[in-house]
């Protein structure tokens, strides 16, 4: 999970309304600063406009994943075993269900369902590695760093300390793109790999994208070229958000991601097109 908070930079001119709403804009998450480079009206409707859409069962496995896998490296690596993880993924279930995926599904049969299916892209993990041999310094680590004028918050998911180096991994349940497409979604490992280097001094080595849901792996190695210029691309994204409230103007840019997106029937460039069914995007 993460978050970017840009401090408002009060930049001549600008107005009480563009002040204010820089302001406002408070933490933002990098799948956000994602969003307004894939389509500026998506950041609108989520960051600015803050149009809250009903939790979807995906969002309701990836949380719970996630919660599982944090809590299955408390325990002593003899204690990591599919089943234990299966428990730990039930057991997070029962206290997120009645707090932030209430309602989700239409009855009992239905969650049954979700859970089965959950608990078989759950197993996949342990195609991927071995959780007895794995031992990482951190999880779920709570980041907030200085970049520019911007201050940066991230929740890291998980950073192990190979002989190779710092490597910064980050779990997915749903599917995992194409490979000749994998790339942009390396984007918020990136932003982590800048924050690890700040706080620590240390550049790590290669980021890791675990999909559980296939499973797939994409690693890419990183280096301090590919984090300064990092950098100087959140500054230049930061600019833009700053134009674009300026100037109060959001295009919109269809493409593929149109058919995953929850704001496609409000949305100016899908204005008369008949109601659609939109499948969300998985964590
Ligand atoms: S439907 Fe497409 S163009 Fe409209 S906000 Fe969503 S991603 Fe952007």
């Amino acid at each position: 999970m993460w978050f970017l908070s840009a401090a408002p930079r009060i930049i001549r001119g600008m107005s009480d309304r563009i002040a204010g709403q820089l302001a406002g804009l408070g933490h933002l998450s990098p799948s956000r600063a994602s969003d307004f480079k894939v389509c500026p009206q998506l950041f609108k409707f989520r960051a600015i406009d803050r149009i809250e859409v009903p939790p979807t069962v995906y969002q309701a496995r990836g949380t719970t994943a996630h919660l599982a896998l944090q809590r299955l490296f408390d325990l002593p690596a003899p204690h990591r075993t599919p089943e234990t993880l299966y428990d730990l993924f039930r057991q997070a279930w029962v206290e997120l269900k009645t707090t932030e995926f209430s309602d989700l599904f239409a009855n009992t049969e239905a969650e049954r369902a979700w859970g089965i299916e959950s608990l078989e892209v759950l197993a996949n993990y342990f195609g991927i590695e071995d959780p007895r041999a794995v031992d990482p310094i951190d999880r779920e680590l709570d980041m907030t760093e200085e970049v520019g004028h911007m201050t940066i918050r991230g929740i890291l998911d998980r950073m192990d300390d190979e002989e190779r180096g710092l490597v910064i991994t980050d779990y997915k349940t749903g599917k995992a793109p194409p490979e000749r497409y994998a790339l942009p979604a390396f984007f918020a490992l990136k932003i982590y790999a800048l924050l690890t280097r700040i706080r620590t001094g240390r550049t790590p080595v290669a980021l890791r994208l675990m999909y559980l849901n296939g499973p797939t792996v994409y690693e890419i190695p990183i280096n301090d070229a590919q984090l300064d210029a990092m950098e100087r691309q959140l500054e230049a994204l930061w600019s833009a958000i700053e134009r674009a409230l300026d100037e109060d103007r959001w295009p919109t840019r269809t493409g593929v991601l149109c058919d995953y997106c929850s704001y496609r029937q409000r949305c100016p460039a899908w204005e008369g097109e008949a109601a659609l069914a939109v499948p969300a995007l998985a964590s």
